[in-house]
């Protein structure tokens, strides 16, 4: 590509799950497309530093787990011995794999991919500094932002050799005898059970009352039972308000009822959120808008206030995960082929891998109360699934949220192993509007967990066989 500006219908700015999701439906819909990507690799944070290495290698850490639980069934395997440059290698292959597919399926549909950082530089133009060659101009008649995000640091908790995000604890650099996790989120959680199965100390500072925030409670309780064992300390209501590198370790100070004042720890882990990323995007050359966190607003089409501009993803507002990117990015690309297409799902799905997984979808108990929304629930303890209990794990839930006049499913929640594959009933029953006798009707295969949300609406329904019925 040289200095002429190349004219395009389509140009998309970041290569992650949003992105390549919205240059694929675009060029498929006929649509001349370009997709400029900073690190020229397609699959953004998601494939190079979230959710792929992050699950590569909590299946890891499921797999050292599950060999120690074995014991109690009289299996006894040694204690694991860890690679972790094998294990580094093995992940990257993954990520190595999925990405060249993706610039395989880039190729087939004819998407222009172009390897660089791009800037709104002028009426309808974005500018893209190239590593490998000079700046490319690419004039469009639509653009779509699909940036993403960036970890979201503390003050006085800048990185550093011993103070790492997501991404610098995905690198397995190394594995330090003891790891404070600032933030008791599902990034935090998840990666401190990396550590904690790689042998690592795992203390979890949280600042407010529970892990999890603004998750279910009833979801969160068994998953903070298990952690309270495989953690050496969760804290919560404690604040991080000092820390100091002594040489040979970090000493921090904490304040919070219960919570050491002093600590020593090997490593820190940040992890705080994530914030949008706009820097450097030059936005002020459209008429995009931001919130007050950053995020750029959008319509039901993902269309921002600038009418030939489209955000979606991370950088267009939460839940930032990838699903509702790839999910946003059809609606954009649809929108501008001229489809009648809008985001409107009744439920996101979210899951938070760790071990037990937790899962929701739709409208959760708290938020229906806060909205005055009347509803009941149903909660179908695990422990009445023959399959949990041969597993070893009853200590599960599923947990429905119906809407008391029409008896609509709302909400669908799970704890438990697989929980996030057996939300997908879950999430399609709550997308297509059923109702208590759909799930109840629905036969479920013996012995699954998936029988759970089956036993769940008939405990609803007062005919659970067994469960005891609800009170009323
Ligand atoms: P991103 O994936 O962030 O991609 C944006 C891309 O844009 C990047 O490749 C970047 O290089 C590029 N870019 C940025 N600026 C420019 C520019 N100016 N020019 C060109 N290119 C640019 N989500 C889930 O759904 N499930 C999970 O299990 C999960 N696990 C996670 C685990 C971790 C540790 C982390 C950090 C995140 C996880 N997420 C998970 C969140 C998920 O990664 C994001 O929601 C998702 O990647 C957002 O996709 P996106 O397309 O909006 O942006």
């Amino acid at each position: 590509m040289g200095e002429l500006p190349r004219e395009a219908d389509v140009v998309v700015l970041g290569g992650g799950p949003g992105g390549y999701a919205a240059a694929f439906r675009a060029a498929d819909l006929g649509l001349d497309t370009v997709l400029v990507e900073a690190r020229g690799a397609l699959g953004g944070e998601c494939l190079r530093v979230g959710c792929i290495p992050s699950k590569a290698l909590l299946g890891i850490a499921a797999l050292i787990h599950d060999a120690a639980d074995a014991t109690e069934a009289g299996v006894v395997f040694g204690a694991a011995r860890i690679d972790a440059a094998k294990l580094r290698a093995w992940t990257q292959r993954s990520i190595n794999r999925l990405a060249q597919g993706l610039a395989g399926l880039a190729k087939a549909r004819g998407v222009d991919v172009v390897a660089g950082h791009g800037r709104f530089d002028g009426d309808g133009s974005i500018r893209v500094a190239r590593e490998d060659g000079p700046p490319a101009t690419l004039r469009f008649k639509h653009a779509i932002v699909a940036t993403g995000s960036r970890p979201a640091t503390l003050p006085g908790l800048e990185q550093g050799p011993r103070v790492w995000d997501s991404t610098a604890a995905l690198a397995l650099s190394a594995t330090p005898a003891r790891l404070l996790v600032v933030g008791g989120g599902y990034i935090g959680l998840e990666l401190g059970s990396v550590y904690a199965a790689l042998g690592t100390e795992v203390t979890v500072v949280e600042l407010l009352d529970g892990l999890l925030p603004g998750v279910d409670r009833d979801l969160v309780a068994p998953l903070a039972r298990r952690l309270g064992k495989r953690f050496k300390r969760i804290l919560l209501g404690t604040k991080l308000t000092g820390m100091r590198d002594t040489g040979s370790a970090l000493a921090v100070e904490l304040a919070g009822e219960g919570a050491p004042a002093h600590l020593e720890v090997d490593q820190l882990l940040v992890a705080v959120g994530r914030r949008p990323l706009t820097d450097d995007l030059g936005l002020d050359h459209t008429h995009a808008a931001r919130d007050a966190r950053g995020f750029i607003t959008v319509d039901a089409q993902r269309r921002t206030a600038d009418p030939r501009v489209f955000a979606i993803g991370d950088v267009a507002g939460e839940p930032m995960l990838a699903h509702k990117a790839v999910a946003e990015g059809l609606v954009a690309a649809e929108a501008i082929a001229g489809h009648p297409a809008a985001f409107e799902p009744r439920a996101v799905p979210a899951v938070v891998f760790t071990d037990p997984e937790v899962a929701w979808c739709g409208l959760m108990e708290a938020e229906a109360r806060a909205r005055g929304v009347e509803i009941r629930t149903a909660k179908a303890p695990w422990s009445a699934s023959g399959r949990a209990v041969a597993m070893g794990r009853p200590d599960g839930l599923t947990k429905l949220v119906f809407e008391s006049a029409s008896g609509r499913l709302l909400g669908v929640g799970l704890v438990g192993p697989h929980a996030g594959d057996l939300l997908a009933e879950g999430t399609l029953a709550v997308e297509m509007g059923a109702v208590a006798e759909d799930l109840a009707g629905t036969i479920h295969t013996h012995p699954t967990l998936s029988e759970t949300l089956g036993e769940a609406a008939e405990l609803f329904l007062g005919r659970s066989i067994h469960l005891p019925p609800p009170r009323r």
